[in-house]
């Protein structure tokens, strides 16, 4: 991944292997884009209409020099989310859940609604979880418990509205049980609203 945005895509044959340098924003990437990355990589005669499309919506935070609405950071003040997302991908969707995590911003702009604990967007194929969870009185499986209600989504394909659970199916619901500290996330997040 690099910071080069005149050269956004490169692809370099070394007789069997290729080396690609994508820019930074494709991390944000939904399923489409990538699809196209990858027919670039075979033939890159290939027409590119998604990644084109991808580029130009991003343009915008190409040109500011921090790109506030797509930074990923996974590094939380005590919780890494990239360690809990990779062990919760692993344990529950065997690796297959593809979508990029980050904590949420901080400023009000990009912040998340106050009770939106996290959320899930398609159309960026990225998963947030508010900052307000970064602290330790916050229990560790109930963090894992939002990132895994986040990545059934992301596996599901169901867009979090303003994260209120309004798209959960039956069958949805059934799944969100197979977490192993079920109960005890629920009961937690009870106990906290109460005060
Ligand atoms: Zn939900």
């Amino acid at each position: 991944m690099t910071d080069n945005s005149t050269s956004m895509i490169s692809v370099k044959m070394h007789g069997k292997n290729v080396s690609v340098r994508l820019h930074r924003i494709f991390l944000n990437a939904g399923v489409d884009v990538i699809r196209e990355i990858a027919e670039f990589i075979k033939n890159k005669r290939c027409r590119t209409p998604f990644i084109r499309d991808f580029i130009k919506q991003n343009s915008e935070c190409l040109r500011r020099r921090q790109p506030a609405k797509l930074s990923i950071n996974t590094k939380g003040k005590y919780y890494d989310l990239s360690g809990i997302y990779e062990s919760i991908n692993n344990k529950y969707f065997n690796g297959k859940v593809s979508a990029a995590i980050t904590w949420g911003a901080k400023s009000p702009r990009c912040a998340v609604r106050k009770r939106t604990l996290g959320s899930y967007s398609s159309h960026t194929n990225t998963i947030r979880i508010n900052p307000i969870l970064d602290k330790k009185s916050v229990p560790r499986y109930f963090i894992e418990f939002i990132v895994y209600h986040e990545m059934l989504h992301a596996d599901m394909g169901t867009e979090t509205k303003n994260g209120r659970r309004s798209v959960h199916s039956k069958e949805f619901k059934m799944r969100e049980r197979f977490f192993k500290d079920y109960e005890r996330a629920v009961a937690w997040e009870k106990g906290e609203m109460r005060d």
